[in-house]
């Protein structure tokens, strides 16, 4: 099942390169550029979850956050804000928004945040089973076996897990993995994640290869 995204931002080029990042990872997206636009056509794109700019043409980011809140408590909304408008972000959390993206912001950063909102409100690929090599995650159980051998794991080795499965085979980079499992704004050098990853390949044992990218991220290798 298709997510399917609500973007409003009245500035084109962001706008485009947030369309373009968001498509290629599989959502769908309707792109409105001011308030009204985004009222109007609200209902009939339901959205899974709404990324708002705050300083639109007609009207601010905060108050359109109040009233998809009002008829939408459950889905994520994503506020993407100017660097400098810390105001900004605390009215737009007071808002009720879910989270923030503070522009410039990288692609890879935004995905990351919408998949964990995504994820946090079970509206994201839950229910799926997925499978690379010997390994088998099962996304409503939260199980994972490796040559149908259960293996226990903790939450964020699940997710990192998880996260590493979806990608096989290509480099996930910290960036990335940090932002999405631990949903703050992490400095990308932590070894928090290093430890992570060593627990993870302790727990799946020898026949999982997760090779380590030095400086960039992680890859696990196609079994
Ligand atoms: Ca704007």
């Amino acid at each position: 099942m298709t997510s399917r995204v609500l973007l409003v931002e009245d500035d084109v080029a962001i706008a485009t390169a947030v369309v373009a990042a968001v498509e290629a990872a599989g959502f769908e997206v309707t792109w409105e550029q001011d308030t009204s636009g985004a009222r109007r056509r609200f209902h009939e794109h339901a959205p899974d979850i709404a990324l708002l700019d705050l300083g639109l043409p007609d009207g601010d980011g905060i108050a359109l956050c109040r009233w998809i809140r009002d008829r939408r408590p459950d889905i994520p909304v994503i506020i993407v804000t100017a660097r400098d408008a810390e105001i900004d972000v605390i009215v737009g959390l007071d808002a009720g928004a879910s989270d923030y993206v503070t522009k410039p912001f990288s692609s890879e950063v935004l995905l990351a945040r919408m998949r964990a909102q995504l994820r946090s409100t079970g509206r994201g690929s839950i229910g799926e089973v997925l499978e690379s090599g010997s390994i088998r995650i099962d996304r409503a159980a939260r199980t994972v076996t490796v040559d149908g051998r259960p293996v226990e794991l903790r939450r964020r080795e699940f997710d990192l897990l998880d996260l590493l499965v979806v990608d096989a085979g290509r480099v996930v980079t910290r960036e990335r993995l940090l932002a999405d499992l631990w949903d703050v704004h992490w400095d990308t050098t932590s070894r928090s994640l290093d430890m992570h990853v060593l627990a993870l390949r302790r727990r799946l044992g020898d026949g999982v290869v997760i090779e380590t990218i030095r400086g960039v991220g992680y890859r696990l290798e196609c079994g």
